[in-house]
């Protein structure tokens, strides 16, 4: 990080309204951004012909952008469904303009007339040009204008396409009721927390912290398969339309640009290049994990025969249960008592001590009068590196009606040396009281994006701010912290039970001793997720259900569920479109970067400090394969990932 522009002068946090006026703050912070792009890039058009005075520009046009975009986040997070709505609004007029700059004729002539001299910038400023350039002739601003005009409408059909499917998932909590005695196998706790109702039932939502319990210890197959159902037909059948559409806006707008298909578009900018090596990769990764996963599904049928003789294959409403059973009963780890470890309060505390002394972080409360959000269970954190304040954290964990579902990190604020803090958010949906490890696991993953949000939030363009790099690349960092959560010693520094009882390292051992277990079902079945999303986008299919299953039988161990339509739940879909072999392809990533720490000893700084300025801090500013490579010292490979699959 010493390479980076440092000013004494440390930008503040965002104002934030609390307790306030939040449908006109939004409003007003986000269209004061966008009015203030539309001032930058009236200064790029000016007509200069000095390469660093038109990029600084820019970037302040981008910085301005990305502040206006991060409205999305109060789509998803905010209490008053008022002010959600308006954020997406909000959010359809910011991504209008988006698309209008990367057609505007006059914007791209203005760097296209500098690409011939750039002899007053650095490597940096190169960098942006000609990334700047290549987004350009990405969104077709090259093209004539009948196609130019079709590829504005797709656009803005696309944004409200995507919104449509996110809020349709969002807003579609599903449930089941049922007799209490059909909780049967559920800790103590779970059933404290779900009374039966006056006619004597009780409701099981399928949100996380009712749903994920459920499918892993409710010993009440049919319950756990109505359940399933519930969860899988969320947002069917309006999605299913939408998606469909979705799906047609992005094959006509690869077309229009010139490819093949989207995933050729879509990968063109990312580590693994081209289509063709997606659905390579996918079948490699099938391949490698076909005989181990046969294994493990054998291990699983065996069990369920001893409480069904005449069971023939296991659901996908079975696998988690039975994966619970074999690990307590033939790996000797019971998950009811692993959770009396990590009561909520202790993880998040053990997290930030955790990650402040890999990366040499300090992590100061801020009080809720200081950081002003939108709900009182925000807890607000400044971060500091050497004494000096680098950024700010909110962390939004518990679930509430209206918010969104699932874990991941969203900016706040993009970081700008001198100019903005960067700020992040975490927003999941975890219980108040004891975590399933599982979840524990989660929390260091997305805690991962937040950290690399922060530190790459250091230096001087909004480019390359926070986590910049190849979008396939994204999840490696979050991949590898997720290691520290199975680590007997790093765990031994915040796991206790109620007794003040430390987690046995014997128990940590037969953790992972189980979790290897479930690793051969769990990358079919990723790939089974994966081959949706790339060959939904490849091939058009009139009917997503009868393809899904498809790919389902061809790639996962578990057969499709009768009456299922996952697809219009499966939220990535749409985020992540052709690309959820992501995922994998970071885990690869990631266990190749892990190869070069010391499992006796996690927190040795050297090995961790090299990865924080390295890889992390850097951002965007370099493609992610040389980064790995500086890092490792070598370039990356799939061994280390081979040899974890075949442990
Ligand atoms: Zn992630």
């Amino acid at each position: 990080m010493a390479s980076e522009p440092r000013t004494d002068i440390q930008p503040a946090p965002l104002d934030l309204p609390g307790t306030g006026d939040w449908l006109a703050w939004v409003s007003e912070h986000c269209e004061g951004q966008l009015a203030e792009a539309r001032r930058q890039v009236g200064l790029v058009k000016a007509g200069s012909s000095d390469a660093p005075v038109v990029l600084a520009a820019w970037n302040k046009a981008e910085t301005a952008l990305a502040n206006a975009e991060a409205v999305a986040l109060w789509a998803e997070v905010h209490p008053d469904a008022g002010v959600r709505d308006r954020a997406d609004d909000l959010s359809q007029q910011v991504q209008k303009y988006v698309t209008e700059l990367g057609l505007d004729r006059d914007l791209y002539a203005a760097f296209d007339s500098l690409s011939g001299d750039t002899t007053g910038l650095d490597d940096d400023g190169r960098r942006v040009l000609e990334h700047t350039l290549r987004d350009f002739r990405r969104s077709g601003v090259d093209r004539d204008e009948a196609t130019r005009d079709r590829l504005r409408e797709l656009s803005e059909r696309g944004v409200r396409l995507s919104q449509d499917f996110g809020r349709n998932i969002r807003d579609d909590v599903r449930s089941i009721r049922i007799a209490p005695e059909r909780l049967a196998g559920l800790p103590d706790d779970y059933r404290d927390a779900h009374r039966p109702d006056d006619d004597g039932l009780v409701t099981i939502t399928t949100d996380y912290p009712d749903l994920v319990p459920f499918l892993t210890f409710g010993s009440d197959a049919e319950a756990r398969h109505e359940l399933a159902l519930a969860q899988n037909n969320v947002a069917w059948p309006v999605n299913d339309g939408v998606l469909q559409d979705l799906l047609a806006v992005r094959r006509e707008t690869a077309g229009l640009l010139g490819y093949d298909s989207w995933p050729d578009y879509d990968t063109e900018v990312k580590m693994i290049g081209t289509g063709q090596a997606v659905a390579d990769f996918i079948d490699r990764v099938g391949e490698a994990a076909k005989e181990r996963a046969a294994e493990e599904v054998a291990v699983l049928l065996e069990r369920k025969r001893r409480d069904d003789p005449s069971a023939d294959s296991v659901a996908t409403y079975d696998a988690r249960y039975y994966s619970e059973l074999v690990r307590r009963e033939q790996y000797d780890v019971d998950g009811q008592v692993v959770r009396t470890y990590f009561p909520f309060e202790q993880v998040r505390q053990g997290l930030l001590d955790v990650t402040g002394r890999l990366f040499g972080l300090e992590w100061t409360p801020v009080s809720p009068q200081d950081a002003r959000t939108w709900h009182e269970e925000v807890a607000s954190y400044d971060v500091g590196l050497e004494g000096r304040r680098i950024g700010r954290i909110h962390l939004d964990l518990h679930p509430r009606e209206g918010k969104y579902k699932h874990a991941a990190q969203f900016d706040l604020v993009k970081g700008i040396a001198g100019a903005q803090l960067p700020e992040g958010v975490l927003v999941c949906n975890f219980s108040r009281g004891l975590m399933e490890h599982d979840e524990v696991v989660t929390l260091f993953h997305e805690f991962g994006h937040l950290v690399h949000h922060v530190l790459a939030g250091q230096g001087e363009w909004a480019r390359f701010s926070g986590v910049a790099t190849e979008w396939d690349f994204v999840e490696a960092p979050s991949q590898m912290l997720e290691e520290w959560a199975w680590d007997a010693d790093v765990l031994a520094t915040f796991a206790r039970n109620g007794a003040g009882e430390t987690i046995p390292a014997e128990l940590v051992a037969g953790m992972r001793r189980a979790d290897h277990f479930g690793k051969g079902t769990y990358a079919v079945q990723q790939m089974s997720y994966a081959a949706r999303s790339y060959w939904f986008h490849a091939v058009p299919h009139d009917d997503l259900t009868a393809y899904g299953d498809e790919l389902q039988r061809r790639y996962s161990v578990f057969p499709p569920l009768d009456g299922a339509h996952m697809h219009c739940a499966f939220g990535h879909l749409d985020g992540y479109s052709s690309g959820y072999y992501t995922y994998m392809w970071s885990l690869v990533i990631a266990k190749d970067l892990f190869s070069a720490f010391d499992t006796d000893d996690l927190f040795a700084p050297e090995v961790a400090h090299a990865y924080r300025d390295k890889v992390l801090a850097m951002g965007g500013r370099g493609d992610a394969a040389d980064l790995v490579a500086d890092f490792l010292g070598r370039p990356y490979s799939f061994d280390s990932w081979a040899a974890w699959l075949a442990e």
